[in-house]
């Protein structure tokens, strides 16, 4: 079974790339950050467990300062790492950047 992303407009899968995935955090102070940055209305019912066990984010939505490459096949977050806003950097930022960069393109 590939991992799928949880964040909402991101279609990585892990079997099509080489991007790590990152389960998320049982640590009850940890994972509520995620499942809020996720903005996923059905991840807030879940438990930790659930979370934990079904869920992943891909590393896309990490900085690439909290993801350490402990060898060459394992990928580890730090302790403290969380993603980005992820309503912020798809649903908002992502669109709206996108416009911006063809609009001064077209100026040119
Ligand atoms: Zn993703």
């Amino acid at each position: 079974m590939p991992n799928f992303c949880a964040a909402p407009n991101c279609t990585q899968k892990s079997t099509q790339s080489d991007l790590p995935f990152f389960r998320f955090p049982r640590d009850p102070a940890r994972y509520q950050k995620w499942v809020e940055n996720c903005r996923r209305a059905d991840l807030e019912d879940k438990t930790p467990d659930q979370l934990n066990k079904h869920y992943r984010l891909c590393a896309k939505h990490f900085e690439t300062s909290m993801i350490c490459r402990t060898s060459p096949y394992r990928t580890v977050l730090r302790d403290n790492a969380d993603p980005e806003d992820l309503h912020y950097s798809f649903s908002f930022f992502a669109p709206w950047c996108h416009l911006v960069q063809h609009t001064l393109k077209g100026e040119h």
